[in-house]
C-alpha cells in the first residue's frame, strides 16, 4: 500500500537508525527527507508543514537525541504523529438507534460510489443487518444495473425506479421501501458530478433532508489527490458529511489524499478500499495503518482477515502446528492457497512486519499469479513422503520432481527455501515472542 512512500520513509528512517548516536544535523537532513517524500506523494502541504514541525518540536527535546536509541525514539514520534493526522482513533461506523441505518453515498463522478454502496451493503450484511440498495442515479447510463448487479452478488435487495424522478422524491420512497420490507439498513448510491455545482449540492441537501441518513460518506479517490480533497470539502459544505470514504488505496497510489483529508475537512475517514475486488474494504485504524506505512506490520488485521477467509478454528490449527515446528510442505501448500483466497499477495504483505525489505527481495509484481501457480505445481509433483519429510528430498529426487513438473531441479531447490524461510518465520511470528505476538493474538 502507498509503496512509493513506505519505501522512502523505510529508508530514511534505516539510514537514521543504523548509526546509534544522531546528530542535530542528522535529524535535520532526515526531517528534509520526509518532507520531500510526503510532498511528492501529492500530500496537501499545509498538513506536510504542520506535521514536520510537530515531529521536530518533540524530537528536539535533548531526551531523545541523546536517548540510547534515539533512531526508534524518532520512528515512534513520526509513527504518533502519523497517526494523529490520520484522525488518532478509529471511529466506527454509526448506527441509527431506532429505525434503519440509513447511510448516503456521495461523491465525485468515477471516485467509486457503486462500488462502495455494495461493500458497504456486504459488510453490514456480515454484521448481521438486513440492508436495502437504493439507485437515485439516472445521470449515468445502466447506472441503477450496475448496482443490481452488486446487488445480486451479494443477495441484498435493490430498489431502483424505471421512470427518472428527483433524488430526494426516491429517496423518500426507498424509506417506504425498506419500512415496509423490515430492513433494518439502506444504502444510498447518489449520481456523480464532475463538480460540485449549486444545483448539485441543493439535490444533495434535500436528498439527505427527506431520508436523514445516519452517515453520509464523501467518497474521495485517492488516484486524484489533492484536487479529490478539496472537493470532499465542498460535499461536506453541501450536505454535512459525517465521514470519509478514500477509495483507491491500491499499492501504487501516492497516497496524499488518504494524509491530507482528515486534516482538511475535519471529517474521519471511516473505510478505505483497495482494490477492485468487492471484499477490498477495510475499516480503517489510523495506527494501523501507520504501522504499515512505515513498514512495522498490521498483525491484528492480518489475523483478523486470516480468521474471516479461512476460519478461526484452521487458523488456530495451523499455527499450533507452526509453533512446533511440524510445519510440512502440505501445510506450506493448503496455506498458499488460502493465501490467494486472501487476496493480492503484496496487500497482505504490507500488514508483515518489515514487509517493505521483503517485497523487494521477493520482487513481488513477479511474485503473484505464476508464482502460486509453479510453486503449486513444483509441490503437487511430489510424493506424499516427501512433502511430510521434505528433508528425504536429495538430488535424484529434486530431479525427479523436476521433471514431473516440466521444471529445473534448481527450481525445486528455490521452493524448498522458501519453504524452509516460511517455516521459520512462523515459528517466530507464533511463539509469541516473535514480532507481532502472533501466538498471543491467536490466543493460543
Ligand atoms: P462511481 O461513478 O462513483 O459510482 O464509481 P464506480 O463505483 O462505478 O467505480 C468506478 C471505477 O472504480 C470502477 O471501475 C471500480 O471498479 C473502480 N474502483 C472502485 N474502488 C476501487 C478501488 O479501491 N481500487 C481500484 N483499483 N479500483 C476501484
Ligand atoms: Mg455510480
Amino acid at each position: 500500500m502507498l509503496d512509493a512512500l513506505s519505501e522512502r520513509l523505510q529508508s530514511t528512517f534505516a539510514r537514521l537508525g543504523r548509526g546509534g548516536r544522531i546528530t542535530e544535523a542528522d535529524l535535520d537532513a532526515a526531517m528534509r527527507e520526509v518532507r520531500v517524500a510526503l510532498l511528492e506523494a501529492d500530500v496537501n502541504f499545509r498538513v506536510v508543514r504542520d506535521f514536520i514541525a510537530r515531529v521536530r518540536e518533540r524530537a528536539n527535546g535533548a531526551e531523545v537525541l541523546q536517548s540510547i536509541t534515539p533512531g526508534q525514539q524518532v520512528i515512534g514520534i513520526v509513527n504518533d504523529q502519523l497517526v494523529e493526522i490520520l484522525g488518532g482513533n478509529e471511529e466506527p461506523l454509526l448506527r441509527a438507534e431506532k429505525g434503519p441505518t440509513k447511510i448516503l453515498v456521495c461523491g465525485v463522478q468515477g471516485s467509486g460510489k457503486t462500488t462502495l454502496a455494495g461493500r458497504l451493503a456486504l459488510h453490514l450484511q456480515q454484521d448481521g443487518l438486513r440492508p436495502l440498495l437504493v439507485a437515485t442515479d439516472f445521470q449515468r447510463a445502466a447506472a441503477s444495473e450496475q448496482l443490481r448487479v452488486l446487488g445480486d452478488q451479494i443477495g441484498v435487495p435493490v430498489y431502483a425506479e424505471e421512470r427518472e424522478a428527483p433524488a430526494p422524491e426516491i429517496g423518500k420512497r426507498a424509506l417506504a421501501e425498506a419500512k415496509r420490507t423490515g430492513a433494518t439498513a439502506m444504502v444510498v448510491d447518489t449520481r456523480g458530478a464532475v463538480a460540485l455545482d449549486d444545483d448539485f449540492a441543493d439535490e444533495l441537501a434535500d436528498l439527505a433532508d427527506e431520508i436523514d441518513p445516519t452517515e453520509v460518506l464523501i467518497v474521495v479517490d485517492a488516484m486524484t489527490g489533492q484536487e479529490a480533497v478539496t472537493l470532499a470539502r465542498d460535499f461536506d459544505d453541501a450536505v454535512e458529511g459525517t465521514g470519509i470514504v478514500v477509495t483507491k488505496v491500491d499499492s501504487d497510489t501516492r497516497g496524499g489524499a488518504v494524509l491530507s483529508v482528515r486534516e482538511v475537512t475535519g471529517l474521519p475517514i471511516k473505510f478505505i478500499t483497495t482494490g477492485e475486488r468487492l471484499e477490498a474494504l477495510e475499516v480503517f485504524h489510523p495506527d494501523r495503518f501507520a504501522s504499515r506505512i512505515l513498514g512495522m506490520g498490521d498483525v491484528v488485521s492480518l489475523v483478523e482477515k486470516a480468521k474471516e477467509t479461512i476460519g478461526e478454528r484452521d487458523v488456530k490449527d495451523v499455527a499450533r502446528r507452526m509453533q512446533r515446528g511440524e510445519f510440512d510442505l502440505e501445510d506450506f501448500l493448503a496455506q498458499m492457497q488460502q493465501v490467494q483466497e486472501m487476496g493480492p499477495l503484496s496487500g497482505l504483505l504490507d500488514m508483515l512486519p518489515g514487509a517493505g525489505q521483503m517485497k523487494q527481495q521477493m520482487q513481488i509484481p513477479d511474485i503473484d499469479e505464476r508464482f502460486w501457480k509453479r510453486s503449486e505445481a513444483i509441490i503437487l509433483s511430489m510424493t506424499p513422503s516427501e512433502r511430510r519429510r521434505p528433508e528425504i528430498i536429495d538430488g535424484s529426487r529434486r530431479r525427479r520432481i523436476a521433471a514431473g513438473c516440466g521444471m529445473q531441479p534448481a527450481d525445486v531447490n528455490r521452493l524448498l527455501n522458501q519453504y524452509r524461510e516460511a517455516k521459520k518465520l512462523m515459528q517466530v511470528m507464533t511463539s509469541g515472542k516473535g514480532p507481532g505476538g502472533l501466538g498471543k493474538l491467536l490466543g493460543l
